[in-house]
């Protein structure tokens, strides 16, 4: 079982990465899991039509001690795994320490015993490093980190903060920096800043994923643009995306 987290500064597109990867890795013929660690719960909505599962502590607090693995997996677009971790009731307790209840809650039910996935994405908001949401790096949740960035400021900022939190965990046998997916806002020497930053966070950039209005396309009808327009460039894209992430976690580079 292939485990990967993927961060980036919220509204950057880590969710529609996260998804269109997952398509193209069952696609490819995998059994994937896709974990939403974000409290607004959509980050596979794409993979199910545009609908939102019920999340994993939503299911809590309705169900209590009775939650079963069908409360909170609901099969997607190719039989994708989809799993909501969810948020706290607003205004009382903390997102990250729902993160680690959901969680406890997916390994309690033996989730990935019984589902046996080949591969389990996690697709996780980087502004906040906190134990929390920093669980899929340091609990031996994932064994790779792809950052999810543009060369936009702010969010080379958070992805900065993330390069931080899994140098400090990566010591301790964790999770490693697979590397950075450079998801295209058009801003001057895009690409150079990107590459300057994954060369001195000592990881690569992964591939360059332009920007496409295939995207908002397939969004309308709550499809991934893999699973809406499979034969366009934009498709190709993420195929290629899905091979060279599978290649880093084979442990070879994505260029080679
Ligand atoms: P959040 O932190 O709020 O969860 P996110 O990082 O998951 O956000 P997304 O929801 O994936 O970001 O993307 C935000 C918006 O950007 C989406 O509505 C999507 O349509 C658009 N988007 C993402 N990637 C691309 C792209 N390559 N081309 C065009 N639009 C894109
Ligand atoms: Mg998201």
């Amino acid at each position: 079982m292939i485990k990967i987290a993927l961060y980036g500064k919220g509204g950057i597109g880590k969710s529609t990465t996260a998804s269109n990867l997952s398509a193209a890795f069952a696609q490819k013929g995998l059994r994937v899991m896709q974990i939403g660690c974000d409290p607004k719960a959509d980050s596979t909505q794409n993979l199910l039509g545009g609908r939102k599962p019920r999340t994993v502590l939503d299911a809590l607090r309705e169900k209590g001690d009775g939650v079963i693995l069908e409360d909170i997996v609901e099969e997607g677009y190719r039989g994708i795994l989809c799993v909501e971790a969810g948020g706290p009731t607003p205004g009382i307790g903390c997102a990250g320490r729902g993160i680690i209840t959901a969680f406890e809650k997916l390994e309690e039910l033996k989730a990935y015993e019984r589902f046996k996935p080949d591969i389990v994405l996690y697709d996780v908001l980087g502004d906040v490093v906190c134990g929390g949401f920093a669980m899929p790096i340091r609990g031996g949740y994932a064994d790779e980190v792809f950052v999810v960035t543009s060369g936009e400021k702010m969010a080379l900022y958070a992805a900065a903060n993330i390069a931080l939190a899994i140098g400090n965990f990566k010591n301790r046998g964790y999770a490693s920096f697979g590397g950075v997916i450079l998801n295209a806002r058009n801003v001057e020497r895009e690409e150079e800043l990107v590459e300057d930053f994954a060369r001195e966070a000592g990881t690569q950039v992964v591939k360059t994923i332009p920007r496409s209005g295939d995207v908002q396309r397939a969004e309308e009808q709550g499809k991934t643009v893999v699973e809406a327009f499979p034969d366009s460039s934009m498709a190709r894209e993420y195929l290629e995306l899905a091979d060279r992430v599978l290649k880093i976690c084979e442990g070879g580079r994505a260029d080679v």
